[in-house]
């Protein structure tokens, strides 16, 4: 038998894995994104709005008894599930790194209506009140990426037929 509560903490661990490694690759994106100045500046947003869910998540953590130490010790570690997409995103070339991105915004919102279940469940309504702010930010950046997915292809598309530098 296992507690909801000890399951919301593993998930929490698992999350906050999943943020520290998503800031990671945001950050190595931003810096090669030369010729896609709107992306690369709604990406750096991201970023920050990222680290704060880092942070939102780790005051979740204490909660459940975590300690500081342990927080940094497993911010380094992520499921094979995040590493797998992580790889993707900072693909060599735009249009699958802008479409991989939109796939992993999904893992995490999945991964915070997964949260927000099991807080509910746990009773534990400061978590599911941090989750949900995560989600909405998770939701806009997902659907951001919806929305300049066309433009990012199609600016792709010309700058590759005008023999511009086009990748990235
Ligand atoms: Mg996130
Ligand atoms: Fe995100």
């Amino acid at each position: 038998m296992t507690e909801p509560k000890e399951h919301l903490a593993d998930w929490l661990r698992d999350a906050h894995a999943m943020e520290v490694q998503s800031a990671t690759m945001m950050k190595k994106l931003v810096d090669r994104l030369e010729h896609y100045p709107e992306l690369r500046g709604r990406i750096q947003r991201h970023i920050q709005e990222t680290e704060q869910q880092a942070a939102r998540l780790e005051g979740c953590m204490k909660r459940h008894g975590e300690k500081t130490s342990t927080v940094k010790d497993i911010a380094g570690k992520f499921t094979a599930t995040i590493q797998g997409l992580s790889g993707v995103v900072v693909e060599d070339e735009v249009v699958k790194g802008h479409l991989a991105h939109y796939v992993f915004e999904h893992y995490e919102i999945a991964s915070y209506r997964v949260l927000i279940a099991a807080a509910e469940l746990a009773g534990d309504s400061e978590t599911r009140s941090v989750c949900e702010t995560n989600l909405r930010e998770e939701e806009e950046m997902a659907a951001w990426l919806a929305d300049n997915l066309p433009a990012t292809t199609q600016k792709f598309l010309q700058r590759d037929l005008a023999d511009l530098d086009a990748k990235r």
